[in-house]
C-alpha cells in the first residue's frame, strides 16, 4: 500500500483561516508573548515560525529575550509581571532553557488563563475530563491530523511511543476520550524489546520519542495510520522517528517530517490564543 501524505501545511492554513476571522471580530488584537532565556538556535526557527503565524492571524507577537546568565528570581519577576499585565492575553515560554533555570516553576507563575501552551495543571485536568479547549498544541495537532483522514477512531487500536508530559500522556487521553483503545508505550518498553511487537498491533501508530529511526518501517501494521511527531536532525536533515520510505509502503496515511505535526502545532498554539482571548 502506498500510503496518503497528510499535509500538516494544509491543515494548518485552516486552523489559522479560522482563528483569522475570531481575531477580526473582537475588536482589539490578542497579545501573546514569547519569552526566551538565552540564545538556542532550534528555538531561534520556532520564534519564527511563531511570529509569522501570529502576524498572519491579526495576533501580536512580542518576544521578550532573557540573557542566559539571568538568575531564577529576575526571570520570576519578569513573567510575574507579564502575568499581572492586562494587555497580554497569552504567555509562552521557549524550551530549553538553561540548564540553572528551574522551568517547571517559571510556568507555575503562568495563570492558566494565559497558559498557551496548554500545561497549567488546570488546563491538563481540563483535558482529562474532555474539555480540550486549551490543551497542549502538539496533542491537539495530532488529535487534527488523525480527524482529517476522515476515519472512523472509534474502537481502534493505538499505539503511542513517548509519554511526555507535553506530548504522549494528554495525547493518550485524547485518543481514550475518542474510545480508542490506546497502549502508551516508552523507554521501559523497547528496553525490554517488547516495541515492535506493540507497534506492529496499531491501527493508529504515533511516535513522539525523539530518536531518528527508533521505529523501523517494516514493524508497521498494513492500512495503519502513522504519525510521527519526532523531530530529528541526521545528515543535515530533519527526520522523524519512523523510517519513513519502508512505513510508507505499509501505512493507509502518513505524515512526513517536516511539514507533518510541525506546522499544524503552530497553528494550534494560534487557536489557543483565540480561546485564551474568548
Ligand atoms: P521527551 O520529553 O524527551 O519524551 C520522549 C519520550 O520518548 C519519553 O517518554 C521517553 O521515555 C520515550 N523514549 C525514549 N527513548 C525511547 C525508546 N527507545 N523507545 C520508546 N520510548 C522511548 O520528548 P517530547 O517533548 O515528548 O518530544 C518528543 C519528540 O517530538 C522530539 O523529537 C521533539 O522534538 C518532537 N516534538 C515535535 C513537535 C512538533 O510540533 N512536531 C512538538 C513537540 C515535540 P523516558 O522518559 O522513560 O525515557
Amino acid at each position: 500500500m502506498a500510503a496518503k501524505i497528510l499535509d500538516g501545511k494544509l491543515i494548518a492554513v485552516k486552523l489559522k483561516e479560522a482563528a483569522k476571522k475570531s481575531v477580526a471580530g473582537f475588536g482589539k488584537s490578542p497579545r501573546l508573548v514569547a519569552v526566551q532565556i538565552g540564545k538556542n538556535p532550534s528555538s531561534l526557527v520556532y520564534i519564527n515560525f511563531q511570529k509569522r503565524a501570529a502576524e498572519s492571524v491579526g495576533i501580536e507577537y512580542k518576544l521578550v529575550d532573557l540573557p542566559e546568565s539571568v538568575s531564577q528570581s529576575e526571570a520570576e519577576r519578569v513573567i510575574g509581571e507579564l502575568a499581572a499585565d492586562k494587555n497580554v492575553t497569552a504567555i509562552i515560554l521557549q524550551q530549553p532553557m538553561p540548564p540553572a533555570i528551574d522551568a517547571k516553576m517559571l510556568m507555575d507563575i503562568i495563570p492558566p488563563a494565559k497558559d498557551v501552551e496548554g500545561m497549567h495543571p488546570e488546563n491538563l485536568g481540563r483535558v482529562l475530563t474532555g474539555d480540550n479547549r486549551i490543551g497542549p498544541c502538539t496533542a491537539m495537532a495530532v488529535m487534527a491530523l488523525l480527524e482529517s483522514t476522515g476515519v472512523k477512531l472509534y474502537g481502534k487500536e493505538a499505539v503511542v511511543v513517548g509519554h511526555s508530559d507535553i506530548v504522549g500522556k494528554p495525547l493518550s487521553l485524547m485518543l481514550l476520550d475518542k474510545f480508542v483503545t490506546t497502549t502508551v508505550c516508552h523507554i521501559a518498553t523497547s528496553e525490554r524489546g517488547a516495541l515492535a511487537g506493540y507497534v506492529g498491533r496499531a491501527e493508529i501508530l504515533i511516535s513522539a520519542v525523539g530518536k531518528a529511526g527508533v521505529i523501523k518501517g517494516d514493524w508497521v501494521k498494513d492500512g495503519a495510520i502513522v504519525i510521527d511527531v519526532g523531530i530529528n536532525h541526521r545528515d543535515g536533515r530533519i527526520v522523524g522517528d519512523i523510517e519513513f520510505e519502508p512505513a510508507a509502503k505499509k501505512a493507509s496515511y502518513i505524515t512526513p517530517v517536516p511539514g507533518g505535526v510541525g506546522p499544524v502545532t503552530t497553528a494550534m498554539l494560534m487557536k489557543n490564543v483565540v480561546e485564551l482571548a474568548k
